[in-house]
């Protein structure tokens, strides 16, 4: 970090989160400030700071665009005010303008970075990976290759000015014998395109248009020339896309990774809680999918705060504690440390329902005596007798969510153990579904759904009007094991529905692969 603020120009990449680079990230990680534009990816705010300032600057209907000047002003004017914070010995950040692919590579990086040097600005330039380099790269396309070409050309078509196009050599382009790609509007190709062909360009030179590149909704579509001239077949693809003309265009199939996942194309509703790691989030992104996640669930503090803490108190005086949730590890740690205390007061035996569980306490440090492998309530207590024995006279604590399913309870104590239940926090819906779930399942965009928990179906349940209940039931879904499965039937959610063998989140993967 500088002594004093600077603007930091920085490339966000062509979409894909993954391609911000590091020094990116770290900018963003550290700023007070971002500036960002249409084509930046609005998951990379989530970098930020919570308390940075996110302003955008991009076009959008029904909002005021910002003129260019009013940006460099913007960016001027910011950066002064961090400034003064730095003069006052105050807190103070950098100011990021987050702009799509590398800023210089037709951002109008160039002009804000003159503007701030005219100001006397301080800024930094931290380049990002350019939509016509990773766009073709993700549509299977290098754009050199020995065999085929051996230059590669950035070339702007204006979107706004069909007339742009003029001031192109075209006979100068179709010489190079190279790989063309062009940024911006998709309107301008046919002119392009039969401009080239003029010029002595083969009519038959592949192509192709990707638009949303490097996104999991990318859509590829392949042609030659002479079919870039045809205004109806242009006019069906929307922006942003990159186009590329050269032989390289024609090599797609066998380089195709990105588009021959298994689940690209595939459109998946995933209901979670909102602090629960987006792990099946994540893996299902991998495979290829697009995910949309709604939260069904906030956690929130148990509403008796004093009797947990009580409880954690009387924890190394008990003879075993039943962890049946990743929150409840972190619930109870966060109290433990909260309280100067650390896992020396939890008792001699641990015991994790399901894997997930076992993996938050290994994380802490502690490997639990017995992983039981059935989720199913009833079947613990069994578990638990025939791994670590007659547990008559044993008090154990039960470290669980508010909504408890009493089987597991009711079952040790038909064992004669002596259960101490402990509500470490508790589960609500959010007051609302959030709106782009909302819009796909409208709009029937959802392939599947994903239900990691009971609460998470009856949740969802809650939160939808009728008639989009009505389309869940058409939908095909994933539930993670019988309990989820129960509910989602007795919500007449039974149809299409799938279990998951092993009821955690690779088991739901290794369901979804069958
Ligand atoms: N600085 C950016 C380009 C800005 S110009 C970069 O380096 O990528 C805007 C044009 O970039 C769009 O009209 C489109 O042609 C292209 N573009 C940016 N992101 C894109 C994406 N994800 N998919 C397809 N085209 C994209």
């Amino acid at each position: 970090m500088s002594m004093h603020p600077m603007v930091l120009l920085v490339g966000a990449g062509p979409g894909d989160p993954g391609l911000l680079t590091v020094a990116g990230r770290d900018a963003l990680t550290s700023c007070s400030t971002v500036i960002y534009d249409a084509l930046a990816n609005p998951e990379l705010l989530r970098l930020a700071p919570p308390k940075a300032e996110l302003i955008y600057v991009g076009k959008q209907a029904n909002r005021h665009t910002l003129t260019q000047d009013e940006i460099n002003q913007l960016l001027v004017s910011k950066w002064q005010q961090q400034r003064a914070l730095a003069d006052a010995k105050s807190v103070w950040g950098n100011v990021v303008r987050l702009k799509g692919g590398d800023p210089y590579v037709f951002g109008r990086g160039g002009e804000e970075g003159q503007y701030l040097a005219a100001y006397e600005v301080p800024f930094r330039v931290i380049p990002g990976i350019t939509s016509g380099i990773a766009g073709p790269a993700y549509a299977g396309i290098p754009v050199t290759h020995r065999d085929f070409t051996s230059s590669v050309t950035l070339i702007t078509g204006h979107q706004q000015d069909a007339n742009a196009a003029a001031g192109l050599n075209f006979e100068a382009l179709a010489k190079l014998n190279g790989t063309l790609v062009f940024y911006m509007g998709v309107k301008t190709l046919p002119t392009l395109a039969a401009n080239l062909i003029a010029a002595g360009m083969d009519a038959q030179m592949p192509a192709a248009i990707i638009h949303r590149a490097t996104l999991p909704n990318q859509k590829t579509y392949r042609s030659d020339l002479q079919q870039l001239c045809d205004d109806d077949f242009c006019d069906q693809i929307a922006p942003p896309a990159i186009t590329i003309i050269g032989r390289v265009a024609g090599l797609s199939a066998e380089l195709n990774w990105f588009e021959q996942r298994p689940l690209f194309g595939k459109t998946v509703l995933v209901t979670r809680t909102r602090q629960q790691a987006g792990e099946l989030s994540r893996r299902l992104l991998e495979l290829g999918a697009e995910v949309i996640e709604a939260p069904t669930i906030e956690l929130a503090p148990p509403s008796d705060p004093t009797a947990v803490i009580e409880a954690i108190g009387r924890m190394p005086q008990v003879d075993m504690a039943i962890f049946t949730s990743v929150n409840g590890v972190h619930a109870v740690w966060d109290n433990l440390l909260q309280t100067g205390r650390d896992a020396r007061s939890l008792p001699r035996r641990v015991v994790a329902v399901g894997p997930s569980t076992a993996a938050a306490l290994r994380q802490m440090g502690i490997i639990a005596d017995l992983m039981p492998e059935e989720f199913t309530s009833d079947k613990i207590a069994q578990t638990i007798q025939t791994h670590l024995g007659d547990v008559a006279g044993w008090r154990i604590m039960l470290l669980r969510a508010e909504i408890a399913r009493p089987a597991l309870r009711t079952g040790l104590e038909q064992a004669r153990a002596v259960v101490e239940d402990v509500a470490m926090y508790q589960t609500r819906p959010p007051a609302v579904l959030a709106s782009e779930a909302v819009a796909a399942l409208s709009e029937n965009r959802i392939d599947l759904i994903t239900f990691t928990s009971a609460s998470t179906a009856r949740n969802l349940f809650q939160l939808l009007s009728p008639p989009l209940r009505e389309k869940v039931c058409g939908i095909p879904k994933l539930s993670i094991g019988p309990v989820t499965t129960q509910a989602l039937g007795s919500l007449g959610w039974n149809l299409h529905l799938t279990e998951a063998t092993e009821h955690d989140i690779p088991g739901m993967l290794a369901a979804l692969e069958k």
